[in-house]
């Protein structure tokens, strides 16, 4: 089964946004097993869009095409794919029925424009969308090939291809099969050495195939290692999932931080909550970051009490009673999370200070990051570390850095 992607945009040729959903589609196609040889970009162009097609299907089984299905004149690849079929577009009035019930539950008047969005090329099937008016489109092109297009905006993409596509593209590829995937994310090593210590396990899943694993880069959050396995039920799949799982987890030990869609900030907060311990927070260099990341998550109040910016010396020294000198300094940082506990009535104290550049500050070297750890049980601890890139880099690596080495604590205490 092979499976080219088409983007369409003539912001994307233009550079005004990045192709990331291509990149996301292709690495579920690669997870479920389907080739994918080409990934292409063209502008709203009709006469582009139906050559495009035309030159991918000539060579693949399928062709996913995302972006211009929406309401306005140059959202054209409803007609470019009813022009490859050789078929006019016709209006489905339980489709143009649920756009304008879309809109009255807005409390907005429907433009008569958004209509367009229900003609489906004649033959072809709309793909629902629970999450925005366009439907998708599955369209039998003759010869056994299929297009499907799917809407630019990244979650409604996301969502119709994971319902939709995906099934479809397995149940035409012949296998009665069901496949399951699960993430394990890691942080805090590269990802030359993650590959050497995987390598045993990907040795071994060669002879089978099944489940395979594949890495995937997520910058500053860290490296992802994906297992996919496939067989006749979803049981049996997850089954030979949760063997590898166990396999890797043996491998990585505490690189290991979380599953699927578990974050940095999510995995803190669900151990902190398992403890039934509240967490405060001192940022200097972060500015705030570090709170930032822990409000992303649902129901954070029940564990975050808040951070406190302590950004100049003076506050330091007035709102958190930091004695130490140099403020960058593991001193300094012990003494702000123990500080953050106080006066934040929390728990467990964190806290971040360092030199995001551009240049060094009372003789400590840019890029220097001191973190502080205070429990409850009165233990405390704090480490220095160097990190790379420039001041917006540092900080953001700051953010992750202190919550991975808090996540780090909380498992070392055991239960
Ligand atoms: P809509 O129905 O919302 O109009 P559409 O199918 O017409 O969607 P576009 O108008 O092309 O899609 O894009 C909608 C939004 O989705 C854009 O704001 C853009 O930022 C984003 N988007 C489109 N294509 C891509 C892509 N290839 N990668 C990432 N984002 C994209
Ligand atoms: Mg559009």
């Amino acid at each position: 089964m092979r499976c080219e992607v088409l983007a369409v945009g003539t912001e994307l040729l233009l550079g005004q946004i990045v192709d990331t959903n291509s990149a996301w589609i292709g690495e579920q196609l690669a997870a479920s097993g389907i080739d994918s040889y080409e990934h292409r970009v063209v502008g709203d162009n009709q006469a582009r869009i139906v050559a495009a097609l035309r030159d991918l299907l000539s060579r693949a089984d399928a062709v996913v095409v995302c972006g211009g299905l929406g309401p306005t004149q140059d959202d054209l690849t409803r007609d470019a794919i009813a022009e490859v079929m050789g078929v006019p577009l016709v209006r489905r009035m339980e489709l143009a029925e649920y756009i304008a019930a879309m809109f009255r539950a807005r409390l907005r008047d429907m433009p008569e424009n958004n209509l367009r969005q229900a003609d489906i090329p004649d033959g072809g099937e709309a793909i629902p969308n629970p999450l925005g008016t366009a439907p998708g489109l599955l369209c039998n092109v003759g010869e056994g090939k299929v297009v499907y297009a799917v809407p630019g905006v990244p979650y409604e993409m996301q969502e119709m291809i994971c319902t939709h596509v995906l099934p479809d593209l397995l149940r035409r590829s012949g296998e009665a099969a069901t496949i399951v995937s699960r993430s394990l994310k890691t942080w805090g090593t590269s990802e030359s050495a993650l590959a050497e210590m995987v390598a045993p396990r990907l040795e071994a899943l060669d002879t089978t195939g099944n489940p395979t694993i594949a890495f995937l880069a997520r910058g500053i959050e860290g490296l992802v290692v994906r297992i996919t396995a496939k067989a006749a039920t979803e049981q049996e799949a997850r089954a030979l999932v949760d063997i590898e799982e166990k396999e890797l987890r043996a491998i990585l030990g505490d690189l290991v931080f979380g599953v699927d869609n578990e974050t940095m900030e999510s995995a803190v907060l669900s151990r902190l909550r398992s403890r039934r311990w509240t967490l405060g927070v001192a940022e200097s260099v972060t500015g705030g970051l570090i709170g930032a990341r822990i409000v992303n998550v649902e129901g954070a109040s029940e564990v975050f009490k808040g951070t406190i910016g302590a950004y100049t010396t003076d506050v330091k020294r007035a709102v958190l009673g930091v004695t130490a000198e140099p403020v960058v300094s593991v001193e300094a940082a012990l003494e702000m999370a123990v500080g953050a506990r106080r006066v934040l009535d929390a728990d467990v104290g964190l806290s971040v200070t360092g030199v995001a550049g551009p240049t060094e500050q009372d003789g400590v070297a840019v890029g220097t990051v001191c973190f502080g750890i205070a429990l409850a049980d009165g233990s405390v601890d704090a480490v220095s570390a160097r990190l790379p890139g420039d001041r917006e880099r540092v900080r953001q690596f700051a953010t992750i850095s202190s919550l991975n080495l808090l996540r780090q604590r909380l498992d070392a205490l055991g239960e």
